[in-house]
Order: C-alpha cells, then structure tokens, then sequence
C-alpha cells in the first residue's frame, strides 16, 4: 500500500475482523494492550473496539505523555513562571493539564507575576489551576510547536530566563537533546529544560510487575501492541524482554486502523500457537536497531533519573531522564533549585486506574458530566490521545441508548456530538490529530 487512504479501507478492515473472529480458539478470551495514546485515539476514532469479536479485549495503557505527567511536575513548572518570572514554553496539550489548586483573584505585586509571592489560597476559594489559568493570571507562558521554538524565545530574549517544560516519551526527547546541545554550541545563559522525558520499556514493565497483573488478575494482558512513533526511535529490539522474560507477544504497529487491525490478527496468532515474540507490522517505519542517530544525540545529553513519579503508575524506577552533568546549567531543576513534591489527583478522578488498565474512563462518575475536553479535571480528559478523551469524542455514543429519530427533541436526553464514523465512509483525509 502506498498511500494513507489505504490503511483506512473499511471492507479490508471488516476482512481482517472475519479473519480475526475465524481464527480464535473456542471459549477463549484475549485482553491485549495497546500501550501508546495514539493507538488508544485510533482504536476510538474509527470504532476499532466494534469491529472486533467481542471475545478481544483492548486495554488501554499509560502510552499518553500528558496523561502520565503528575500534578507536581505542572505545579512546578507554574510555581517558576508565576514566582520566578520566567518564561515557560511548553506543547499545547500540556497546557491545560490541571495542576493543584491556587487562590482565585488578581496577581499581586510588581515585577514577577505575583511579586515573588506563593500564590495563597483562602479558605474555600480554591480553584484547580492549570498552565493556561496561570497564563491567564499573568504568567508569562507560551505554547510552542517544537523545542526549537523555545529555543528561539531564549535568544529573542537574552534578557528574560526562559525554560522549555519538556514532556513525551522517546519520540519527543532527541529534539530536546538537540536543543539543549545547540544551546550549550551558542553559549546561551538564558535557556534551561524541565525535563520530564519518561521511557516506554521502563513503564511496561511497571505494569507487567503490577499486583493487578501478576497478582491478582485483575488486568489480564495475552500480549502488547508495541508503539509506532516510539519504536522508530528505540527499534523493534528493546521489547524482545517482555517476549522473553515475560512470555507477552508483542506486536509493533502504525497508527492507521489497518495497522491496529492487523496487529491483533498477529498478537492472536501468536496466543493460540502459544508463541511470545516481537513482530513488527509496522516494517515501513521501525527497524530492529531504531533511529542510531537520534539514540546517540539522547545518550549524549542525557542519563536515567533513579525513580520518576508518573501520573497513575507511582514512582517508577529508572522509568526517565535527567540532563547529564556536562550540561547541568541548562537543567531547570538545578539551576532554580527545585524540589518536587508529589500531588494526589482530584479524589474522584480515576485516572490512576485508568492509566494502570484496571478501570475505563466510563467508570468514572465525572465522565461526561464534571469532566468533559473543555474542563478537564483529569490528565486522561486533556489530550486526544487520553482515554477518557478518546472515548468522549467517539465512543460516548455507545453508552447512551439509541432513540429513534422522532424521539429526538427537548425530552429526548443528551445526544452524542461526534460519533465515531464506520470505516470506508469517512473522508480519505480526516483532520490529523496529535500522536506522540
Ligand atoms: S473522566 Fe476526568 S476525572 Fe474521570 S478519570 Fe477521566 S480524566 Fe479523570
């Protein structure tokens, strides 16, 4: 196949479904793990999860970047720009992450947004903040599309500190080794990273030690389907682990629902003929050896944090990196001597167990009604490729019960504003949403 309208043909995909359901074993169920946010976002959007037997199961893993980011981390990079003064750039999505809450009211003081002061919050007039709430409260925070763009800023402003909230997994960490490098090349004073750059293998491995796995049952995994973005970084060969050690098939695949498709087919494959390997469908991109380049530019500038909390998942040990000594100056940890201080999530959200497998966004009694895309109160509801805010854009519909056209009116309830359209009826190019 050569072109994307390919990989999102309705009648191969229903082809590949027959062959999947044709294929399982009698009385058999199979749970697998799509691991990577925009495997989840893809599963949701072109009605994946239907198109399946309902004897596969997909489970939605920790793969979203903004979703894994604890409350600490934003809180953090909001104490520098409203306290310190500086300037924060940061991706879009990361934006509207809700971070702990702070006082309601105007910024107080001159110079930096609140004169230096810790933001107070009185009694009872507390409301949850966020990168954008404290934009709008005066810090000084910009949305950038690469590091390079937050690079930029600290040479347009030799005289302001600018640090770059670096988020993602393997995918988005060699531009912010570039940059952090080109900085140290130009000899800029002024630049720094936050970094918060999390690793794949680490987290399956987390959940694969998890009590909800290995203990109790509860989050049955028969085999992973491997990220696409990231495995042309790292390469096929870092998964051979799981396969090995931990008897879980891996299927790498793309982000089209052909991709996703066909990757089920393999893990189901690999399940009944009680194989545990790594299979890479997505062979027009990953290679068993990854991105050599981008690996060396990463090693170079970085090294592997001891612990590293995780939205969701804890602290994870050796789970994410830390700029090396040789370019201590432009870590934003150092340089601002920041401590962290771990925040637990809204009592009611679920996203922890959501991000673990054990729950699904439904679950949640804010799901659809407190916590919608335009007021998220989890990480999961912020990003598309989040759980919560996959199936809020194209799976809701599924949970509301069909009325007919005439009940349709005032009385008839809530209807669903985007469901998820058949495969082969949809546009050829739908609007591309993120996929880190
Ligand atoms: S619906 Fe909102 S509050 Fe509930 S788990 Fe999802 S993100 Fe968290």
């Amino acid at each position: 196949m050569k072109y994307v309208d390919e990989f999102r043909d309705g009648a191969t995909a229903r082809g590949i479904a027959a062959r999947i359901a044709a294929e399982l074993q009698p009385g058999r169920r199979y749970s697998f793990m799509e691991f990577c946010g925009g495997h989840t976002h893809a599963i949701a959007r072109y009605g994946i999860a239907e198109l399946l037997p309902p004897e596969v199961r997909m489970i939605h893993g920790p793969g979203c970047p903004v979703c894994v980011l604890p409350i600490g981390r934003i809180d953090q990079a909001i104490a520098l720009a409203l306290e310190r003064g500086v300037i924060l750039a940061t991706y879009g999505d990361t934006m509207r992450v809700p971070a702990s809450p702070a006082a309601v009211g105007p910024p107080q003081g001159a110079g930096s947004p609140l004169g230096g002061q810790t933001p107070q919050a009185p009694r009872g007039q507390q409301e949850g903040l966020s990168l954008m709430r404290a934009k709008a409260r005066g810090a000084d925070i910009r949305m950038v599309y690469s590091a390079a763009d937050a690079l930029a800023l600290a040479r347009a402003h030799p005289q302001r500190e600018v640090v770059f909230l670096a988020i993602g997994f393997e995918t988005t960490t060699p531009p912010t080794a570039l940059v952090i490098r080109q900085a140290a090349k130009e000899g800029l004073a002024n630049f720094s990273v936050l970094c918060c750059h999390v690793l794949t293998p680490s987290a399956i491995t987390h959940i694969l030690e998890s009590a909800e796995v290995r203990q109790y049952g509860t989050v049955p995994i028969d085999g992973f389907i491997g990220p696409a973005h990231v495995s042309i970084i790292i390469g096929s060969a870092p998964y051979a682990h799981f396969a090995e050690e931990y008897r879980k098939p891996v299927v790498i695949a793309g982000f089209e629902p052909l991709d996703v498709m066909q990757a089920v087919l393999m893990l189901v494959r690999q399940v009944n003929d009680g194989r545990a390997e790594v299979e890479n469908e997505f062979i027009r991109a990953v290679t068993p050896e990854g991105n050599l380049a981008a690996q060396a530019v990463v090693s170079e500038v970085f090294e592997l944090r001891e612990r590293f909390e995780w939205r969701g998942l804890g602290e994870v040990p050796y789970s994410a990196l830390k700029l090396r000594p040789a370019f201590a100056r432009f870590d934003a940890e150092r340089r601002f001597a920041l401590t962290y201080k771990p925040v637990p999530d809204h009592k009611q959200c679920e996203c922890g167990a959501i991000l673990r497998g054990v729950k699904r966004p439904t679950d949640c009694k804010l799901f659809g009604t407190v916590c919608t895309p335009d007021n998220p109160m989890g990480s999961c509801m912020v990003s598309s490729e989040g759980a919560c805010a996959a199936h809020y854009s194209y799976g809701r519909f599924r949970d509301i019960p069909v009325v007919g056209a005439s009940a349709c009116g005032p009385s008839a309830g809530p209807l669903p504003s985007r469901p998820a359209i058949p495969l082969g009826d949809r546009p050829v190019y739908p609007p591309v949403e993120g996929q880190t």
